[in-house]
């Protein structure tokens, strides 16, 4: 602490006022509105009381901010207003980090040793607010923060699902999931605005007819939605801004279908309530794969229509005109689930604001910006038209003409006469909306989310809008909330940088390489060394208490965790865990350092081979953990519900970072920064941002196995045998043969045909059997290198170090470089 004079007051004593403070305040809260006295209350009424008193300083700060935001745009504009949008926010807990952020950790540590609580223990009292399937999500709520803490004015904006990603319970090995009900230990964060909500039409009746030379039309009969906004602020570390995540909740618009009711049926007057409000109950739980339902197009265009209106209703009142729109605003689609974004700011300029279809386009073009997250056929937005057509029918006619011109475009300037390419591109076709061409044909800007992803975009999803418009093609790294993911879940390791580099890391994100400078440091090393030890230590404890297994700190941990997918390949792992297992069973005497494997990962609902995979995992483990011999050596741990906050337990006993996902099919990757920066080293393709993880760290800090992904595309091309390999491989041979056998008394011979001969598609279509001789080479590379202490301690210092680039900030400075041209207000 800086023993810094201010006015007659030390810090210290500034502090101790600070607390007193905060104490007055949460004692009137428990007494005001939880009937309690500090003395009394419990664990649960202390976290709502802090929650409820964090959330009024913020909201005080807020309006500290609004005053900062006002000012900028009366000095005209040296900054834009920055509008996020994104299906998902997976936002995690709060308390902690708001604590965190506004320097109170400590403060309230003090409050509560009064009590001999801990803060551990009102932190575990906080539901995650799991807004969001995994990645994508994560992504956004990063975003958030490193726009907050780096002092952006911006908005997020998405949806209030009443029901989170759902829990996940193991039962018998088979994943089942309960409805995340978040909302009576979360709703201390949401602030609900019912004077500020926007109405959403659906349906009616559409007629198109010219007047004047201009075209008009009716719409009649439509079903009218409230949207209710409920924000949340987003505080940022040490930040002046306090930005806002604005989440919209569905409402019948009168509330009641009074008609209905007075003429008796009261049925149909209930329907119609909760046919509106049944869109914000629940997110739609599939990651990567496209769901294609009518529900989950209301809840899209809900989203979007609202914000819209939103953002230009505001930006009309600040500027009193729109004309200026593009030059002082961002709006950024994250993925094309906000595509519609661009058919309704259509709408609006030209409907509301009597812009021409040229000034209008202008204005969109001019203020959208779109980040593509994959380039997984089976997850590329499609909608059907005839749905499109009969539930927004305004929005479909502006699609219709969005693709005539962009047709006649092509056809008379850049492509003439090459429906081939014209029809790939365009918009509408085979009877469906194409999300992506229309985010792509609507945006200044289309950026992927690591170098090769972005390149992949330009040579191939995206190759013939690129031969079109190259300079709206770029690339920026995704990154993570590193205070979060390093300061706050490992303050251990946080305090180390403290005391070898200064505590400047924690804003200036370049400043965490200066820790590569002890990598060869002994007694650094050794800090790490321990650090990392007693994080397994306590991992281990959760374990326990979780899954009644005892796992061994001095054993080598490997992580795999992230949503169950094919193309992620925990398959390609768990068949690797077999061979290890069918080599201890041949030779139990076999001296080796135990190997501690540990995977977490949600399936889909619907998602069932990814179902039978957690189940194969689950039952391996089962088998391996009991056998008294082999358990010695081996344990295989599956932690049910992989969310944040587990995700924060996890990251800092990692050792060694899975990420072996068929090379060109994982776009970025966040995980492998989070596993990263707290000192794990990573065992990967040269996949996503796993090929720029390596650019950091150098060949000799990294280990990677695999074909690449240019290498993936030719053997496609060629025909992929999977057969051969496990022909050729004897080890391999074994392991899948074990599926059929199965484990704990279940066969898994329906992997074993996933493998060798499916009855669809072709055989091993991610190519597990393909990598999987180099993948066990490459990993016994790895852990001869975990022997040697010294040296491995050194590649834990230099990945901790070189992940400074991976910071959220870092992305968001480029995004507002290169991509949405605005700088900090504050
Ligand atoms: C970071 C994160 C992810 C993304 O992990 P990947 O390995 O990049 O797929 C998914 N889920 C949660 C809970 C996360 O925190």
């Amino acid at each position: 602490m800086k023993k810094q004079k201010i006015g007659d007051l030390t810090a210290n004593e500034i502090r101790d006022v600070d607390r007193k403070e905060l104490k007055v305040k949460l004692e009137s809260y428990l007494a005001n509105v939880m009937h309690t006295t500090f003395e009394r209350a419990t664990a649960e009424e202390l976290y709502k009381g802090l929650a409820t008193v964090v959330n009024g300083q913020l909201a005080d700060q807020r309006m500290e901010f609004n005053r900062k935001r006002i000012h900028n745009h009366r000095r005209k504009d040296t900054s834009k207003k920055i509008y996020y949008i994104c299906m998902e926010f997976l936002l995690g807990q709060s308390l902690k980090n708001h604590l965190y952020n506004l320097g109170e950790t400590e403060m309230v540590e003090e409050i509560l040793q009064e009590r001999d609580m801990t803060l551990e223990q009102i932190y575990d009292c906080e539901p995650d607010a799991g807004l969001g399937n995994g990645g994508l999500g994560r992504l956004a709520a990063c975003f958030m923060d490193a726009l907050t803490a780096d002092g952006y004015d911006a908005t997020g904006y998405s949806l209030c699902y009443e029901y989170g990603l759902f829990k996940q319970m193991i039962a018998d090995g088979w994943q089942m999931e309960v409805p995340d009900n978040w909302l009576p230990g979360g709703r201390v964060w949401l602030n609900a605005r019912e004077d500020d909500s926007f109405k959403v039409k659906f349906y009616g009746d559409y007629h198109e007819y010219w007047e004047d030379g201009r075209m008009k039309y009716n719409l009649e009969h439509v079903q009218e939605v409230e949207a209710i906004p409920y924000d949340m602020f987003i505080s940022g570390a040490d930040s002046k801004a306090v930005n806002k995540l604005r989440l919209w909740l569905a409402k019948d618009w009168d509330g009641f279908d009074m008609a209905s009711f007075n003429s008796g049926d009261f049925t149909k007057a209930a329907q119609r309530t909760n046919s509106a409000e049944m869109i914000t109950k629940v997110l739609y739980p599939a990651d990567n794969i496209e769901e294609g339902k009518e529900l989950r197009l209301k809840q899209q265009y809900l989203m979007v229509s609202a914000s819209c209106q939103n953002i230009v209703r505001d930006q009309y009142a600040i500027y009193g005109t729109l004309d200026n729109f593009e030059k002082n605003t961002v709006i950024h689609i994250n993925d094309t689930h906000p595509a519609l974004c661009v058919p309704e700011l259509m709408r609006i300029f030209m409907d509301d604001y009597g812009y021409s279809w040229d000034d209008a386009w202008k204005k969109v073009v001019g203020t959208i910006s779109y980040t593509n997250h994959t380039v997984l056929a089976e997850a590329l937005e499609k909608w059907n038209e005839g749905l499109v057509q009969s539930m927004l029918p305004r929005i479909y006619s502006i699609i219709q003409e969005i693709d005539r011109r962009f047709k006649e475009e092509m056809n008379t300037r850049v492509f003439p006469g090459d429906w081939g390419k014209i029809n790939y591109m365009a918009p509408l076709g085979e009877q469906k909306v194409h999300m992506a061409n229309l985010a792509v044909i609507g945006s200044h800007h289309i950026n992927g989310v690591s170098a090769l992803h972005s390149d992949i975009l330009k040579e191939d999803l995206f190759h013939d809008f690129y031969l079109w418009v190259p300079e709206r093609f770029t690339n920026v790294t995704n990154g993570i909330a590193y205070r979060r993911w390093l300061c706050q879940s490992n303050p251990a390791l946080a305090s180390l940088l403290d005391e070898t580099i200064g505590s400047s890391y924690r804003h200036k994100y370049e400043k965490l390489r200066d820790f590569a400078e002890f990598k060869d440091d002994a007694s650094v090393q050794a800090e790490v060394e321990k650090i990392k030890r007693e994080n397994k230590v306590r991992l281990g404890k959760l374990i326990k208490e979780r899954n009644g297994i005892d796992v061994d700190p001095d054993s080598l941990f490997v992580v795999q965790a992230k949503r169950m997918h094919e193309y992620k390949r925990q398959l390609l792992n768990a068949l690797r865990i077999i061979s290890r297992y069918q080599m201890l069973r041949n030779d139990p005497t076999i001296d080796m350092r135990p190997e501690t494997y540990i995977f977490g990962a949600k399936a889909a609902p619907s998602y069932y081979l990814a179902k039978h995979f957690i189940q194969l995992i689950v039952k391996l483990g089962q088998e391996i953990n009991n056998d008294p011999v082999i358990s010695q050596k081996l344990k295989v741990v599956f932690l049910e519900n992989y969310s944040v906050s587990v995700a924060e337990k996890l990251m800092p006993a990692t050792e060694v970072s899975e990420q072996i996902s068929l090379a060109g099919k994982e776009a970025s990757g966040t995980g492998n920064m989070k596993m990263m920066i707290n000192g794990a080293v990573t065992m990967g393709t040269l996949d996503g941002a796993n090929v720029e993880i390596r650019e950091a760290v150098g060949d000799e800090n990294i280990f990677i196995f695999g074909q690449k992904a240019h290498e993936v595309e030719q053997n496609l091309r060629e025909g992929y045998r999977a057969r051969d390999y496990y022909e050729q491989n004897d080890l391999l041979r074994d392991a899948v043969d074990a599926l059929e056998y199965g484990f704990a008394g279940e066969s898994f011979s329906n992997i074993k045909s996933y493998l060798l001969d499916p009855s669809y598609s072709i055989a091993d279509p991610y190519m597990c059997l393909k990598d999987f001789d180099d993948y066990c080479k490459v990993h016994q590379e790895l852990q001869d290198a975990y022997e040697d202490r010294a040296r491995w301690n050194s590649m834990s210092i230099v990945n901790i170090a070189e992940a400074a680039r991976f910071a959220a900030d870092r992305s968001i400075d480029d995004y507002a470089k290169w991509i949405w041209h605005t700088k900090p207000i504050v």
